[in-house]
């Protein structure tokens, strides 16, 4: 039993921190999270809930501050559901993240001894994303487009996002200037009424070429004339404006139909030498600096010599085959988005690669009939979602026994689960490396490195 009462306030030493980014200390042997403290920091919080395992607490004052403490950029920092380590300075992040994989391969993937390398971080952590999705409501009798709140669908406004291309700015006072001018209606997520949703902006940073999409519960948006004339006027260098349809009652943001208002129905950026033309609907990595560095190091770990079959699965508008195509004989591309798939062949074309073939389908069901037709790889690359791999999928790698595999993920818990799977069925992790794709987010990327234990 605790005698830790709520709404009293008490003195906290912050030991660690939740994968999430916030401070873990105790009271009378129960753990207390508190947001935005940091570990190495006294501080008092006030305890807003307890139950059995854990209680929750409110940052009153920092009592004595830890040397790793920053001044947020931010105005609605805390506020909006954007950043949460924004409070920590950037070489406390990185350490951070690195001390989370390690963590996670150990309680997760029982992978004790494992070489987890320091986070590579980037030079310039602000302004490194590529991709805006800003949702459109009302707030006060006038539309507000901005990001949603910690844990609510509430929209923050604010004018700016350090982490975002400044150019989306600019769209979104574009977009909310029409929609108020224009008394076009907007997007009720509880009544399902109302017409526009979202704004998405892509940038290639290496082109300068801007897409816009706005997203509507309809399949016209009025005057959208209008709106092409004042967002190219605004924003020169949008090459593709996009009216996407989604009329489904949740919380996915794009619906699959697009209609193309301006421009081209995509926009090109390189990574590295390669070229890639990019489509609404496509995955395309938010942060193309460190996604270079990502690559470079997925082509380091395959170990290629141009003798290999390699497959590359969860590939996207085929980035990573494209890299993987410079040093092997012929590289498999699976991906379930059809849109994708369309972009991987195209972008091998534009790149003059012709030792790529890209399949439509689930990896797990395109992997199991690709090896029962007796097509084997040497080397197999996976960037799963979030979720990871399939089992069916990792049981396919175990039979086929290809000499390495690197995994690449966005989720240190479900890389640690399928590394220790394969683990224990053949394979041994030679070593992590985290890659910072996420700056003043608690997110972290990371390539892994396995091989196959010859017995
Ligand atoms: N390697 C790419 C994409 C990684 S994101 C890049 O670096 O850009 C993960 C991709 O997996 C997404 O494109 C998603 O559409 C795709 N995907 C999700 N589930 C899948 C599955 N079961 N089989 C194949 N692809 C899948």
């Amino acid at each position: 039993m605790t005698d830790i009462i709520k709404n009293n306030d008490y003195t906290v030493e912050i030991t660690g921190l939740t994968h999430e980014g916030l401070g873990v200390g105790r009271i009378n042997n129960l753990a207390i999270f508190v947001k935005g403290a940091i570990p190495g920091e006294t501080i008092l919080a006030k305890v807003i809930k307890i139950n059995k395992s854990y209680a929750v607490g409110k940052l009153l004052k920092i009592i004595k501050a830890s040397e790793n403490r920053a001044e947020p950029f931010c105005k609605v920092y805390g506020k909006c559901g954007g950043c949460s380590l924004q409070h920590m300075d950037y070489s406390a992040q990185l350490k951070f993240k690195t001390d989370m994989v390690r963590e996670n391969l150990k309680r997760i993937g029982k992978l004790e001894d494992v070489i987890v390398n320091p986070a590579i971080g980037m030079e310039n952590s602000l302004r490194y994303r590529n991709k805006a999705q800003f949702p459109v409501g009302m707030a006060d009798g006038r539309p507000v487009i901005g990001f949603y709140s910690v844990r609510s669908h509430n929209i923050i406004d604010s004018e700016t996002c350090g982490i975002q291309d400044e150019l989306s700015d600019r769209v979104r006072e574009v977009v909310r200037k029409f929609i108020a001018e224009n008394k076009v209606s907007v997007y009720d997520e509880v009544t399902g009424k109302g017409l526009v949703r979202h704004v998405m902006t892509r940038v290639g940073f290496k082109t300068g070429e801007v897409m816009v999409v706005i997203v509507v519960n309809g399949k016209k948006l009025p005057f959208h004339d209008k709106l092409v004339r004042s967002l190219t006027y605004a924003v020169p260098d949008i090459k593709s404006i996009v009216l996407n349809v989604n009329t489904q009652k949740s919380n996915v943001i794009l619906g699959s139909e697009n209609i193309t208002l301006f421009g081209r129905d995509v926009i090109t950026d390189y990574i590295g030498k390669f070229k890639f033309e990019i489509s609404p609907l496509s995955f395309y990595q938010v942060n193309p600096v460190q996604t270079e560095v990502l690559y470079e190091k997925a082509l380091e770990y395959a170990g290629l010599t141009g003798s290999e079959t390699v497959f590359d699965l969860y590939c996207g508008i085929g980035t990573i085959s494209l890299f993987l195509s410079q040093k092997a004989k012929k590289v498999y591309g699976v991906e379930v988005v059809e849109d994708a798939i369309r972009d991987a062949k195209r972008n091998a074309e534009i790149n003059g690669v012709d030792n790529c073939e890209f399949i439509v389908g689930e990896a797990e069901k395109v992997i199991p009939e690709l090896y029962g037709q007796g097509v084997k790889a040497d080397v197999v690359v996976v960037d799963p979602p979030r979720k990871g791999c399939d089992e069916v999928l990792l049981q396919t790698l175990v039979d086929m026994a290809p000499k390495r595999i690197v995994y690449v993920s966005c989720n240190p818990s479900t890389l640690a689960r399928d590394l220790g799977y394969l683990s224990e069925r053949g394979f041994e992790v030679n070593k992590v490396q985290p890659v910072d794709m996420f700056p003043y987010t608690s997110h972290v990327e990371c390539v892994t490195l396995m091989s196959r234990v010859e017995k």
